[in-house]
Parts: structure tokens; sequence; C-alpha cells
């Protein structure tokens, strides 16, 4: 989608640390590094929030390769959280569809 920062990154048209690749699915180091490890999981294909994703295999499968990186990351044993901002009250910045990695710290709940 035109103007769509991670449409951008997909396209390569700026750049991102990628990290993992796979069928419709990438992963980045976020830019503003929010914990020592902290990914941005994104389905290639332009959907705005968790509110438009209608495949559930897509949902399942995003999640599946969270889980794929927290192994790969070292982090799976300690812990881990997978966080999906949505809409304002979300937390939103990004309207592409992306889920957060974080890892290699404690984390506080609630979270703010
Ligand atoms: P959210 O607030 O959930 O929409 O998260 C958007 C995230 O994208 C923020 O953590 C930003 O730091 C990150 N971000 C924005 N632009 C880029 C970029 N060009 N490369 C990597 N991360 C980005
Ligand atoms: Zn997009």
């Amino acid at each position: 989608m035109s103007g769509c920062v991670f449409c951008k990154i997909v396209a390569g048209e700026i750049p991102a640390q990628i990290v993992k690749k796979s069928d419709g699915i990438m992963a980045f180091t976020d830019m503003n590094p929010q914990a020592p490890t902290h990914l941005l999981i994104i389905p290639t294909m332009h959907i705005g929030s968790l509110n438009d994703a209608k495949d559930p295999n897509l949902l399942g499968s995003l999640l599946t390769f969270a889980r794929e990186l927290a192994k790969e990351k070292g982090i799976e044993m300690r812990g881990y959280r997978v966080v999906v901002n949505t809409n304002p009250d979300g937390g939103q910045t990004v309207f592409h569809l992306h889920l957060h990695l974080l890892g290699g710290r404690v984390m506080n709940w609630p979270p703010g």
C-alpha cells in the first residue's frame, strides 16, 4: 500500500534489519527498541490492523513465527512478550498489522 512504511520495507524501498522471512511473513528489528530483543513480525501483504485480519490461518502463522523467533533468539525459556497494538487506544502508530516480540528483560504488568 503506497505510503505505508512497512510495505516500503517489504518492497526494499527503505532499509531495515531483516532477521527472518518465510512465505508471506517477515521479521525485522524495531528502530526504537524497548527491550534487548525487540522484533516486529508482519504479513508481507498490507493489512491495516488486527481488526482487518480476516484469515485465522495467517494469524496462527504470525504467532507461530513469533514463537520460532523467540526460540532462535534464545529467550523462550526465560520468557518474552508478544504484543499487537490495535488502533489509537491500543497505541498503534503504524497501520500495517505487526506483532512486537519483546524479550531479554523482565516485563512489567500492567503494560501501561
Ligand atoms: P505500534 O506503535 O505498535 O504501531 O508500533 C510501531 C513500531 O514500529 C514502533 O515500535 C516503531 O519503533 C517501529 N517502526 C516504525 N518505523 C520503523 C522502521 N522504518 N523500521 C523499524 N521499525 C519501525
Ligand atoms: Zn503496509
